[in-house]
């Protein structure tokens, strides 16, 4: 493992870590985040729909939007984001548009699905499989990856679900 390999799988492994904790203060399992090529790490983002109103506030865009506010850019460039879960077509697309470089997920959208966050029909809907941000997407595997969706359930079951 390189050594930019096994800084994403610490980085990751704190994502989720966050992730765990918001979800036990009530919030939902997605959490973003953004490494720049320097080596700086932004704040963790976290879905905002319901507390904003805005469908878009998603937390890998609610991450992205803070770093270009924050620091006055206008690209992503050089930028990797990390998703505790893979992100769904709007957020994709998102980067896409922003230039980020890199997407690496904890929990691909198949097993995001079975833990009751099924948005699979976004990617077909948007095209997102013919960006090259979501062809080039990677799993990067960690611990406790599924804890996030899994308490997620046992505090919610399904009823919340749908929402990301
Ligand atoms: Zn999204």
């Amino acid at each position: 493992m390189s050594r930019d390999t096994s800084r994403l799988v610490t980085l990751m492994a704190e994502a989720v870590d966050f992730s765990v904790r918001h979800v036990e203060a009530g919030g939902l399992p997605f959490v973003g985040l953004l490494v720049a090529d320097d080596g700086s790490v932004s704040d963790p983002g976290v879905n905002l729909v319901r507390e904003t109103g805005d469908p878009s506030a998603h937390a890998e865009i609610v991450a992205m939007r803070h770093v270009l506010q924050e620091r006055g850019l206008t690209s992503l460039k050089g930028m990797t984001l990390l998703a505790t879960g893979e992100p769904c077509a709007l957020c994709y697309r998102f980067a896409a548009e922003h230039g980020v470089d890199a997407v690496h997920f904890a929990v691909d959208r198949t097993t995001v699905a079975r833990w009751g966050f099924d948005y699979r029909s976004s990617y077909d809907a948007l095209g997102t499989d013919r960006l090259l941000i979501a062809q080039g997407a990677q799993l990067v595997t960690v611990d406790r990856g599924l804890e996030p969706f899994a308490r997620f359930l046992e505090l919610h079951g399904t009823a919340l679900a749908p929402q990301h």
